[in-house]
């Protein structure tokens, strides 16, 4: 049997028991079931606001338009950004005309501090941080450099659902200013497509209500209107169609029950193939800090031959990915291009092993067999 790289685990029978519950209700849109996981992950987590979405992306979209709007921001003005992460992270500043300046990463795959506060300038008005793989990397830093230079913070969380430090949800940390969370097909929380946007800021939250439903403001008529009048309200902004559906909201309230057990048996994977892998000098294992909490979304080691390494596994059906490409690489930021020298060093060497709940311990021995082998030869 083959071993993919990312493999999601659906409750079924529960999940498909959420879903009759909607469907025999008549209520498979925003509400309902979404206002439940809203106020699910609220308790979860501990942030205070939370607004379901239709995908991680458009919540991105969201907090740099609401952040831009709030603030004042001009078109040309600049977000640093990391250059290893999913498009979505970067498209957000693009989006709004803004202007994505690429600051280096450290060990750990997330923004490096140091080479954060070089690249401010005039015109910098906000940090984008990729909690990547779930690692909290050097937030406390880049957050302590946001307050001093009076940025705001948004945090990528897309891989980060269930990651704590200390106990506590980093995006709930004093000085970030928005969360973004990704419940895609293959994250550790998965349901078909939607997202989670937490803002600190209550008006912020409820700017985005609105600019996620078109720009529909209904309070006006509420107030004055009511029963019937629902058709009569005001648009206040060219909104978005960004709301999550309860169909979504269904699956990941099954999911969410489950979140914490699936990423404590992610880390004893992780355990293993670093146990492992630290032995091999070739080797470099991308480490966490506060590693006991981490989601660990993707497991990543950087070798001297992707390829050939990638090549050798394949051979044993064991599958590997790239988490990510340096983003500088492609087209619309080709501009960017040499100013994050160790992002795009490593990109090239960085291979995802497999770690999905379907691995059974015989799996994670074949895939620690496969990896030995190809070093050993
Ligand atoms: C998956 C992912 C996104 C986008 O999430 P969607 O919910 O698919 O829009 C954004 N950033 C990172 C780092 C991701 O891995």
């Amino acid at each position: 049997m083959s071993i993919q790289v990312l493999k999601p685990k659906f409750h079924i029978e529960e999940c498909l028991e959420a879903i009759r519950e909607c469907l025999e209700k008549g209520w498979t849109g925003m509400g309902f079931k979404t206002v439940e996981f809203e106020e699910a992950w609220k308790r979860y987590t501990g942030h205070e606001h939370a607004y379901f979405l239709n995908s991680n992306t458009v919540g991105l979209h969201l907090a740099v338009k609401i952040l831009k709007l709030q603030n004042g921001w001009h078109d040309d003005d600049e977000i640093i950004s990391t250059p290893i992460t999913f498009v979505s992270t970067n498209h957000a500043v693009l989006y709004e005309r803004m202007h994505v300046v690429f600051a280096d990463v450290d060990d750990y795959l997330c923004l490096d501090p140091a080479d954060v506060e070089r690249k401010i300038t005039d015109k910098t008005k906000a940090v984008i941080f990729v909690g990547y793989g779930g690692r909290v990397g050097q937030l406390e830093r880049v957050i302590e450099i946001c307050k001093k230079h009076k940025l705001k913070l948004i945090l990528d969380a897309a891989h980060m659902s269930g990651t704590r430090a200390e106990g506590i949800f980093p995006g709930t940390w004093d000085g970030v200013d928005v969360t973004v969370y990704s419940y895609q097909a293959v994250k550790n929380l998965p349901t078909g497509d939607s997202g989670m946007i937490c803002w600190k800021d209550e008006e912020a939250d409820r700017i985005t209500r609105q600019m996620a439903w078109l720009g529909i403001n209904k309070d006006t008529y509420k107030r004055a209107n009511t029963g019937t009048y629902t058709w009569k309200y005001d648009v206040d902004y060219i909104g978005y169609k960004y709301n999550g559906n309860a169909i979504m909201a269904a699956i990941a309230l099954v999911q969410l029950k489950y979140l914490d057990e699936e990423n404590a048996r992610r880390r004893e994977i992780v355990k293993r193939y670093n146990a492992a892998f630290e032995s091999i000098p070739e080797i470099t294992i991308i480490k966490a800090p506060y590693h006991e909490e981490c989601s660990y979304h993707i497991y990543e080691l950087a070798v001297p031959d992707r390829d050939a390494f990638m090549e050798h596994l394949a051979s044993r059906e064991i599958y590997c990915g790239v988490h990510y490409r340096d983003n500088t690489e492609y087209g619309m930021y080709r501009y960017a291009m040499g100013t994050c020298p160790k992002a795009h060093k490593l990109s090239q060497h960085l291979v995802t092993l497999p770690l999905h709940m379907w691995m059974s311990d015989a799996d994670v021995q074949a895939v620690i067999d496969g990896v030995r082998s190809y070093f050993a030869s």
